[in-house]
């Protein structure tokens, strides 16, 4: 079990757009849950872990494989971006949301076994892959 203190959080205030974290380039085993899916063959391993949150304060930006700042936070807040915007299927880590947004899908096993609904609050925020496999059913 991971504590909580593990995860990242702001060192420093962010204004909403700005980079809070790059990705990089290390690469992670695909049944590695510390993973984020990039493409269906490429799975990076961030350098921190990064929170999930049903209702988040960052997302990545997937031209530059960067974690910007979807609003303003504060120094000391928890950064958190959306697992269903990077994983389709993560069954190798889905987990019970306890994130306490009105919003909270609940249980998050990947994008895959999302309802509708859920999908479309992050539909514009997922991975060019997650699009593709939605395109192609
Ligand atoms: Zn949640």
């Amino acid at each position: 079990m991971i504590k909580l203190n593990e995860f990242l959080s702001a060192s420093r205030d962010y204004e909403s757009g700005q980079v809070v974290l790059s990705l990089g380039k290390a690469q992670a085993a695909s049944n590695d849950p510390r993973r984020i899916q990039v493409t269906r063959n490429v799975f990076l391993l961030p350098p921190c872990l990064i929170r999930h949150a049903c209702d988040p304060n960052t997302q990545i930006d997937w031209g530059s494989l960067q974690l910007k700042a979807s609003r303003c936070i504060h120094d000391g807040a928890l950064i958190t971006y959306h697992y269903g915007t990077s994983e389709y299927d993560y069954t190798i880590g889905s987990f019970k949301c306890d994130c306490g947004s009105r919003r909270c899908i609940g249980y998050f096993r990947g994008f895959k076994y999302m309802t509708s609904a859920q999908r479309n609050v992050i539909i514009d925020k997922a991975s060019p892959y997650i699009r593709d496999c939605v395109l192609k059913g």
